[in-house]
């Protein structure tokens, strides 16, 4: 028995499942899960000594790697002074001032500790802010794990075909209202239909938990005027593309401006962190100013504060984009071929240096298009790429994640393995 596997039976004795978030498990790929006990730049170590080249990337989370230097110091630097105070620390201030400019909605934000509490807040905030109940989110786009937002998720939802969630309530459930991604006819449906009760329409400008999903030519302008029109907010979810697409997010990229942004994920250089923010007059509805409710023990906590200005400063000091760039571009080019020369259809989608493969012919543009892949397919391919020492992220609805620590050498190396993959599990 390998320690993994010793690890995950004494695991799903006192954790269901065995984790602490559902797609770690592996149910959608079959197997053990190896548990990890480093990382180091783009490689990962798991409890049996295996060595894997890593494409999770704490999904998202890291853009520079593993244990990046600048990081670890800061966050030692930190620990030395307090890890938490529940008081206003130094380090927020700069953070804050940090993602305003960085991020053309933002000019005011609020830190929270993850994805979910920044999408459940902007939700209540909208809703505050326009005195209206209902939102709009689309098919197969993850937010996070707050009742309302559950409806028709992407993620881990997608991977295990849930509808949605026992234990979110017919009065929340009746709240949301579930348009197509890249449909904006269905959107155009909804506000017919519900027209001033929809307080936001919430949209991850790149769709990423479908795998990778890019807005068609027009879409995101088209909900940017339709908000506007009937007096809702424009929430985009962030928490993927932010500072991954460029520092200034999809919304810098695609030139579209909501009113609030959701951030989480590289903005804490790999500790809990989640940030919500955008018009200066919609965020002082927020207490202490306002009166809606928002707040946080460990909110702004000066270790994730202390990461994630590292990582920014990393980024600002020599921008990765580029070079992430060209890299998915060469690792796209090389994974074409090596499902070409193996007669295995699949689609790439990438938008900068955010992708994702799907097995099947395409194309992909919505869920509909991403549920129609061949997930048995991914499962073998995914196992056959583990035994390489080569690690995606198990379910087929995740996009690769590339980092810094990446260097051409390792694209090459994913891309031999891939091509004896493709031809081992066709
Ligand atoms: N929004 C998006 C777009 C996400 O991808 C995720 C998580 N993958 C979340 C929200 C939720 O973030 P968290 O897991 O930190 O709660």
């Amino acid at each position: 028995m390998s320690r993994s596997d010793e690890l995950f039976s004494r695991a799903r004795r006192v954790i269901p499942g065995g984790v602490n978030s559902p797609v770690r498990a592996f149910r959608a790929v079959g197997g053990t899960p190896p548990f990890i006990v480093r990382g180091d730049g783009a490689t990962v170590f798991d409890a049996d000594g295996n060595v894997y080249l890593d494409y999770v990337q704490s999904w998202g989370a890291l853009i520079l790697g593993h244990a990046h230097p600048r990081v670890v110091e800061a966050i030692r630097a930190a620990a030395a002074n307090g890890t938490s105070f529940g008081a206003p620390t130094p380090g927020e201030v700069e953070l804050a001032e940090r993602i305003c400019a960085a991020v053309p909605s933002v000019e005011a934000v609020r830190l929270v500790s993850s994805g979910t509490e920044a999408t459940m807040s902007a939700v209540r905030l909208a809703r505050g802010f326009t005195g209206r109940s209902k939102i709009v989110k689309f098919a197969g786009c993850y937010h996070g794990h707050a009742d309302g937002l559950l409806a028709r998720a992407g993620s881990g939802v997608a991977t295990f075909g849930l509808p949605d969630s026992p234990g979110v309530t017919g009065a929340q459930a009746r709240e949301t209202i579930v348009a197509g991604f890249n449909d904006l006819d269905s959107v155009g449906d909804a506000f017919d239909a519900a027209g001033e009760d929809i307080a936001c329409v919430i949209v991850e400008p790149v769709a990423a938990n479908m795998g990778v999903v890019p807005p068609a030519a027009g879409f995101l302008e088209g909900l940017r005027k339709m908000t506007e029109a009937s007096g809702a907010l424009l929430v985009f979810d962030e928490v993927i593309t932010g500072f991954r697409l460029s520092a200034g997010g999809a919304q810098r990229r695609f030139g579209v401006t909501p009113d609030l942004t959701c951030l989480g994920k590289i903005i804490g250089g790999g500790l809990p962190v989640g940030a919500f923010g955008g018009r200066a007059d919609v965020m002082e509805t927020l207490a202490p100013i306002g009166p809606v409710y928002q707040a946080g023990t460990l909110s702004g906590n000066p270790l994730a504060v202390a990461a994630g200005l590292a990582m920014l400063d990393a980024i600002e000091d020599d921008p990765p984009y580029e070079r992430l760039e060209a890299m998915a571009e060469r690792l796209i080019d090389g994974l074409a071929s090596a499902a070409a020369e193996a007669g295995v259809p699949v689609t790439i989608n990438r938008e900068a240096s955010l992708f994702s493969l799907f097995f099947g012919p395409g194309p992909v543009a919505d869920y509909a298009g991403a549920a129609a892949q061949d997930a048995r397919g991914f499962a073998a391919f995914f196992h056959a790429m583990l035994e390489r020492g080569i690690s995606l992220a198990p379910s087929a609805f995740e996009a690769w994640f590339l980092g810094a620590a990446h260097r051409d050498a390792d694209i090459d190396r994913t891309v031999a393995a891939a091509r004896e993959a493709f031809r081992e599990t066709r």
